[in-house]
């Protein structure tokens, strides 16, 4: 069945979950505001030494001290970086947390969440996971005696089964990448509650626009800010967003001792992104949606992996915690033969061949050979992650033309 993304109606769930209450945060306090307005301004002011309208660049390494001990809140940029604090106020407003720390990557900030455990702890992450974020947890953290375990989690006694007193996190990617399963983040945070394990959820796929796991339950949200959130691939930024003060705290303390800490000017562009993020998104599920119904009615494409589809197994799921339906799907071919993908993959104009996801301009790949590389293969086939899988992260162009040009890639096998 096709999409139902015009006749879902969120707009209940969109009133209570964009409501903000920015209670003496800043300058403004206790303004409600909806998410467009968050967007462009939480946490950020005019620059009190200038009236610039847009937040400064401050590359600097250091701060003037009056005399010694005496400055203005700033000693040091590892420690405190005026750009940074103003993406991090934004970020934490974004989704509904109390607290966010920008790192120089997605994945420095998983490494810092994943500091937060000891030698002896286990976590259960969810099977179908970002290649890179498979590969710290395996081939980093692994070895420092932290024990991982891969499962579909969307059922309650499959978790069970793996939940031992050692466990201390829960992993969760939703949807997941690249085969769009969707976990019910509510669900888990509840049945988990009170056995002291933290539940993290990468919400990169999503974007805060259309997911807020903190208000499902979550503790901690991570994002790859390299996609949606930064939106025109132009730069490399993570972040991560607490439930708790406590949280945030040790963060902060690991984001300065490990020192893994984004440049000012990259925040400035992840600043200058989120400005346009719901309009981007919306835009970016728009055009996929009218994309997975036209894969599905194609005879060359066997399935179409997109939660708007009625006939998702998590399209319900989907859409009680989401928004819209996001703008990435992904296919395979009647036949999985490898070598008819690589020919759409090298076939198509606007859609680059590329790693990545979330900008402007659409991608295509190859999990297989790409994003998902580091996964061996017998796990890659266990999750149906084929040699013919062909994933798609849709931009903003006109979905006349991407059709065009998927339409005319397909024509070439
Ligand atoms: C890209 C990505 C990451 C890693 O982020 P980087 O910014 O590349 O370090 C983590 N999780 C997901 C879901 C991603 O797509």
């Amino acid at each position: 069945m096709k999409t139902q993304i015009l006749n879902v109606n969120f707009s209940l769930q969109r009133i209570v979950r964009n409501s903000f209450t920015f209670v003496g945060l800043y300058h403004i306090s206790t303004i409600q505001m909806k998410f467009g307005t968050k967007v462009i301004h939480a946490g950020i002011k005019p620059d009190p030494s200038t009236g610039a309208i847009m937040t400064p660049i401050y590359q600097t390494s250091t701060y003037v001290q009056a005399a010694p001990g005496e400055h203005k809140g700033y000693e040091y940029a590892r420690t405190q970086n005026p750009t940074r604090e103003v993406l991090e106020k934004n970020l934490a407003a974004l989704e509904n947390g109390v607290d966010a720390i920008c790192f120089g990557s997605g994945l420095a900030a998983m490494d810092s969440v994943l500091k937060l455990l000891n030698p002896g702890d286990e976590v259960i992450a969810t099977d179908d996971l970002y290649g890179g974020s498979y590969r710290i947890m395996t081939k980093v953290f692994g070895k420092y005696g932290i024990k991982f375990q891969f499962a579909g989690i969307s059922n309650m006694e499959t978790l069970d089964a793996l939940i031992t007193s050692k466990t201390r996190m829960i992993w969760i990617e939703t949807p997941t990448n690249p085969m769009l399963n969707i976990i019910d983040i509510k669900a888990v945070c509840e049945h988990v509650k009170g056995k002291n394990i933290l539940v993290c959820v990468d919400n990169t796929f999503a974007s805060p626009y259309l997911q807020n796991p903190l208000d499902l339950g979550a503790d901690i949200v991570v994002h790859s800010a390299t996609k949606y959130l930064g939106g025109h691939s132009d730069v490399i930024h993570g972040a991560v967003i607490t439930k708790t003060h406590e949280l945030a705290d040790q963060l902060h303390f690991l984001q300065n001792a490990v020192g893994a800490i984004p440049g000012p000017q990259d925040c400035f562009l992840v600043l200058r992104g989120i400005k346009t993020l719901h309009i981007r998104v919306e835009r970016a599920c728009h055009n996929a949606a009218v994309i997975a119904d036209y894969l599905l009615d194609h005879k060359k494409i066997s399935k179409v992996y997109y939660p708007g589809h009625t006939t998702h197994p998590g399209h319900e799921i989907a859409k009680t915690q989401m928004r819209m339906f996001g703008g990435m799907l992904s296919f395979d071919l009647v036949g999985n033969s490898e070598t008819n993908a690589r020919k759409i993959l090298s076939g198509t104009h606007y859609f680059s061949l590329a790693e990545s996801l979330g900008g402007v301009e659409s991608l295509i790949g190859h999990p297989a050979s790409m994003t998902h590389g580091s996964i061996p293969r017998e796990e890659r086939m266990k999750v149906g992650l084929t040699d013919s899988l062909i994933r798609l992260s849709v931009g903003i162009e006109d979905v006349e033309d991407l059709i065009e040009d998927l339409e005319q890639a397909l024509a070439k096998v």
